[in-house]
């Protein structure tokens, strides 16, 4: 029995369609698809790479790819200034209107790609000599998506012909074309841009997020404050009740005891002195007010 199962997904998958990786492991026909193409470039890519290549294409296409729009190109590189994104693709996937005419998931954002660089390297091994006036070349794009440990290598214009200057020496150096002179400086400035709007959404959060403590502190405030006048009127409350049972502020339960029991006497409808059931609500109201009081105060 050939094949086994895919690094990625974990799915069965046949000897045909499926991609064998340096250290054995394979990855199926779909999840392929999926991967952009650096994570299993390397001579050494892994199980891990494949399932690192997954997780990260899934998230590209979901999220990077809608957005994309090339604003420039050099040779099989575009770049999304506006969005802060490049890709690596074939010259014809790009439709005029800059969007990728396939999803794709070689997308990358510049902030996730460190150490990147442009480099020229001549396409012929043969001795630069100062006869020559120009040379063939390719560019190379190199990067290092940190976040996956995986290094983008890939060559985005072949055959470029660079002009040989003197190198004082009685040799010769080439010259970076100046098409891809302008291109490195937009994606300087696409880096630096987004690095900017990064810090900006960065202290946007940090600031609403100081408001939101700020409020959060006031309406604590305010939630103590309307605490501490509750209290206050709970004392209005205590001082008329005592006022009533004319009591001092050091009265025991003992006193109240005594005093409810005399108030009671002096005010009970039966006693005939006063008639009114609503005197006797108020002198029990007025007990139980202080009863509270006074087991608070003894906690305290
Ligand atoms: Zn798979």
């Amino acid at each position: 029995m050939m094949g086994g199962v895919c690094a990625a997904c974990g799915k069965k998958t046949g000897i045909f369609g499926s991609r064998r990786l340096p250290d054995g492991s394979r990855v199926c026909r779909a999840c392929q698809t999926m991967i952009p193409s650096p994570f299993l470039e390397e001579q050494y890519a892994s199980a891990q790479d494949a399932k690192n290549g997954v997780e990260y294409g899934k998230l590209a296409l979901e999220t990077l790819y809608p957005a994309f729009t090339a604003t420039a190109r050099y040779g099989r590189m575009a770049i999304d200034e506006r969005h802060g994104l490049f890709t690596v693709c074939d010259a014809t996937s790009i439709g005029k209107d800059g969007r990728l005419k396939a999803p794709s998931p070689g997308i990358y954002p510049c902030l996730a790609v460190t150490e990147a660089s442009f480099n020229i390297s001549p396409v012929s091994t043969a001795p630069v000599h100062s006869g020559a006036r120009a040379i063939s070349c390719r560019v190379l794009f190199s990067g290092y998506l940190e976040r996956c440990n995986v290094h983008i290598h890939a060559v985005i214009k072949k055959n470029v012909s660079c002009a040989l200057m003197p190198d004082g020496d009685g040799g010769a150096v080439w010259q970076e074309p100046d098409d891809l002179t302008a291109f490195c400086g937009c994606y300087r400035q696409m880096v630096e841009t987004a690095w900017k709007r990064m810090q900006a959404t960065e202290q946007a959060r940090q600031e609403e997020k100081r408001m939101e403590q700020e409020r959060h502190q006031r309406a604590r405030e305010e939630a103590e404050h309307q605490v501490r006048q509750k209290e206050c009127r709970e004392t209005d409350r205590v001082r008329d009740a005592r006022i009533l049972f004319m009591l001092g502020e050091d009265y025991t339960e003992a006193d109240l005891k005594r005093q409810r029991a005399a108030l009671m006497r002096a005010f009970h409808p039966d006693n005939g002195k006063v008639t009114d059931p609503a005197y006797a609500q108020k002198i029990n109201d007025a007990y139980e007010c202080l009863s509270e009081y006074l087991r608070r105060r003894g906690k305290k």
